[in-house]
């Protein structure tokens, strides 16, 4: 792919790691490319960062052709730059947007888009441990026309966006979660599986609501009964059963976290039982009340393993672990951020190096 670069001409001021905190700053350039039915993906550049001039009548603005990615970059301890699992969250990109009608650039072009802009951008990828430049794929139907069909042009762009370490640096942190017994994230058939937009819409009255009782986020519970666990937040989600961890199975409500991946694989490796089965949120009552319900937590991009203290409901209060991170959300915090930083061998293949 040919990819043209235009250097910003006034960088930014890079702010101190300690204020970075998620998705506040942004870095100095961004990659971009076109779709029309006509030419294809063309135009593959790497400009300024700004705002885009856009038709009003855009087909992301109306009926939300909208969708993206979320991907990390490292700094590791030897000074090198690495990526992690960048491919998979290009593969992921381009099976679900045929979902929402959308074409993609090809799988090698998305990940090379995303490598490239980390690349020119490198003096923003953080040095401190526990952070990384979060790189934000985005694809979006720009075709100014109000009737309703897929669009037929389209913009695919890469933001980068420095990242604090989640917790402060003081370790994990525990957070309070409310089951949600009312609305629903993704329906049986819908967008679940797919990272589009409107599946965040969907989610934000339930999250300000949990915020306003005191909780951090909610577990989700199937579209259809509320009884089976889906997904905690914009995480997936783990139990750990004796020493078995359960996640619920992939489906088209629930989507294919790369950290799921990373998480369950090395489970394995640790000598637990791993199962991908359908869980009640009446087992994780009964297992609780058998003490056999040893930790809950949720793995994403944004904060690796993000364990849950406490489990809220119908009026009932589950508190896990004494309300504190587990040792094997422990373990596999560190575990995974060892890979991340290149403190320990590679030994899935799972990262890239960028310099
Ligand atoms: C992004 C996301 C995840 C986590 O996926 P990762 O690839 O691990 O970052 C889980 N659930 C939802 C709904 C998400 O949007």
């Amino acid at each position: 792919m040919d990819i043209r670069i235009t250097k910003t001409t006034a960088p930014k001021v890079k702010p101190p790691d300690a204020e970075l905190g998620f998705g506040k700053f942004f870095s100095d350039h961004l990659f971009a490319m076109d779709f029309t039915v006509e030419k294809g993906w063309h135009d593959a550049r790497i400009q300024p960062y700004g705002p885009f001039q856009l038709d009003p009548a855009a087909g992301v603005f109306h009926y939300g052709q909208a969708m993206f990615e979320g991907s990390k970059a490292f700094r590791g301890n030897d000074g090198h730059i690495r990526m992690f699992r960048p491919e998979m969250h290009a593969k992921r990109m381009a099976i679900g947007a045929p979902r929402l009608c959308m074409p993609t650039p090809s799988e090698a072009q998305m990940t090379e888009a995303v490598r490239a802009l980390v690349k020119v951008d490198s003096d923003w990828v953080p040095k401190s441990e526990g952070t990384s430049l979060y790189m934000r794929p985005t694809l979006i139907g720009t075709e100014g026309f109000l009737g309703v069909r897929p669009a037929t042009k389209y913009l695919y762009f890469v933001i980068a966006s420095p990242a604090g370490n989640y917790f402060g640096g003081k370790g994990l942190k525990s957070v309070r979660i409310w089951v949600e017994t009312h609305d629903v994230r993704a329906p049986r058939g819908g967008l679940g599986a797919t990272k589009a937009g409107a599946n965040y819409a969907a989610s934000l009255l339930s999250a300000m609501t949990a915020k306003k009782a005191g909780f951090d986020q909610v577990l989700w519970l199937d579209g259809k009964d509320h009884e089976f666990v889906e997904e905690v937040g914009t995480m997936n989600v783990c139990f750990l059963i004796g020493n078995t961890l359960v996640t619920p199975p992939l489906s088209d409500s629930i989507l294919a976290g790369v950290t799921r991946d990373s998480v369950l694989t090395l489970a394995k490796e640790l000598g637990f039982g791993v199962e991908e089965r359908p869980i009640s949120i009446k087992e994780i009552r009964a297992a609780h009340q058998a003490g056999t319900l040893k930790e809950v937590f949720g793995t994403g991009t944004a904060a690796v393993i993000s364990p849950v203290g406490e489990l809220a409901f119908g009026g009932e209060q589950l508190t896990i672990n004494g309300g504190q991170p587990g040792p094997v959300a422990q373990k596999l915090y560190e575990e995974i951020g060892a890979i991340q930083r290149g403190a320990r061998p590679d030994t899935h293949g799972w990262l890239q190096m960028i310099d």
